[in-house]
């Protein structure tokens, strides 16, 4: 890097942003201090096992029950549908997917998602298909990250048992046609939705939660902690267990409940759904006007499509090394994201920049920045006029 640009690094240094401005709320976010004190009150006066019979596990059953019911209240999904906890989206991703797969196999054995998934929903239906012999279709994406809703009809069939579709590509920002899947699935009752929620999740107002049979998140990208999710899944449903043990979560996911953690989901959900409307049109606003600066720009590509979340904006550089780029704006203190932070550090290319038609120069040279609604209008300018004063410092690679 330092060949590069050899000046540049020291005059980059002196101005560094303090606090830094965190443009990766997609990663992950930082905790809440309410969502901290939740966590800390239940450690210090629910530590007790939720499964032991004793009235101190009954307190700490109790507390996490109530943690339960209020994630499920607050998604408006109490009466129809179910929650399991897990350790975030990952697990609760292969368990939804692997679990339906395994335990409705008599049924039929094909299985429907999409090529821009996260590597989480990804692999789990690519092993299903090597190892366990399912017959699975991905859809591929235009330049939009979308699918044809006309090839998903195509690919349907009666043996089809599950089909999973993001709400939200946590690259790009693209949204799925959720309601309209499940209204061609009301044809065919036996084909189960799985929806990977979890770069959705409050922060889209009226998402029709309802629609969805299975439903995967992660607490750290809504102010909660990481390792700590969900799987909420609707009641007349099984799936088979990842892992063999005591039978605890319904039998569903054995292994001792983290009480505080389940509390810490719960909070953080509370008030990020309280907030989702207000939050949703600042970051609709910064969202706006970052693409408007940048699209100014000749080097600037954007690929995250007009109708993308606008929690989510994607572009390539032309000229430069995205990796660079990453390090340059991360020495002024400003941090955003090369890649999906999961693969960054293993792979080079965006394998949903490859999807969506792109070639490998731009697949290889995306930056993502991910908003919160705290950041301020003229945090946008400073980053935009940062990224121009780094690109002309920059050799081109
Ligand atoms: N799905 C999506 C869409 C995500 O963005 C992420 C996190 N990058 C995950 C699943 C996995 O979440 P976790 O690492 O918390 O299990």
């Amino acid at each position: 890097m330092q060949n590069l640009w050899p000046n540049a690094r020291l005059k980059l240094m002196e101005t560094k942003c303090n606090p830094p401005l965190f443009f990766d709320e997609a990663a992950t976010t930082k905790p809440s201090e309410e969502v901290l004190d939740s966590f800390l009150e239940a450690s210090r006066n629910n530590w007790g096992n939720p499964h032991s019979l004793h009235a101190f596990g009954y307190k700490a059953s109790k507390v996490l029950e109530g943690a339960r019911f209020k994630i499920l209240q607050t998604l408006g999904l109490e009466k129809t549908h179910a929650l399991i906890f897990t350790s975030g989206a990952t697990e609760a991703n292969n368990l939804a997917i692997k679990g339906v797969a395994r335990h409705y196999v008599n049924r039929g054995r094909h299985l429907i998602s999409d090529t821009i998934e996260h590597p989480s929903v990804l692999h789990v239906f690519e092993s299903l298909r090597e190892q366990e012999k399912y017959r699975v279709d991905f859809l591929g994406v235009d330049r939009e990250g979308k699918i044809s809703l006309e090839e998903f009809k195509n690919v349907l069939d009666k043996e089809t048992i599950l089909v999973s579709f993001m709400s939200i590509n946590n690259e790009t920002g693209s949204c799925f046609p959720l309601d309209e899947i499940h209204e061609i699935l009301k044809e065919y009752p036996k084909a189960l939705f799985h929806s990977d929620i979890t770069q959705s999740i409050g922060k889209t107002p009226h998402f029709s939660y309802k629609n969805l049979d299975l439903l995967s998140f992660s607490a750290h990208k809504i102010g909660g902690l990481k390792g700590s999710g969900a799987l909420i899944y609707r009641k007349n449903i099984a799936f088979r267990p990842l892992f063999e043990g005591g039978g605890q979560e319904s039998g569903f996911r054995s292994g001792t409940v983290d009480v505080p953690s389940a509390i810490a989901l719960s909070k953080a959900l509370e008030i990020a759904i309280k907030k989702q409307e207000e939050n949703y049109l600042r970051v609709e606003n910064l969202s706006k006007k970052l693409r408007k600066l940048l699209s100014k720009n000749p080097e600037i590509l954007i690929n995250s499509p007009e109708d993308a979340s606008p929690y989510i904006f994607n572009f390539s550089l032309l000229h430069k090394k995205a990796s660079v780029v990453v390090e340059a704006l991360s020495l002024r203190g400003i941090y955003v994201s090369s890649m999906s932070a999961c693969s960054s550090k293993k792979e080079t290319m965006s394998h949903v920049l490859l999807s969506m038609g792109y070639d490998k120069e731009r697949a290889s040279n995306a930056i993502r920045v991910s908003f919160s609604a705290e950041l301020q209008e003229s945090e946008i300018d400073y980053f935009a006029a940062c990224l121009e004063t780094i690109l002309k410092e920059l050799k081109d690679r």
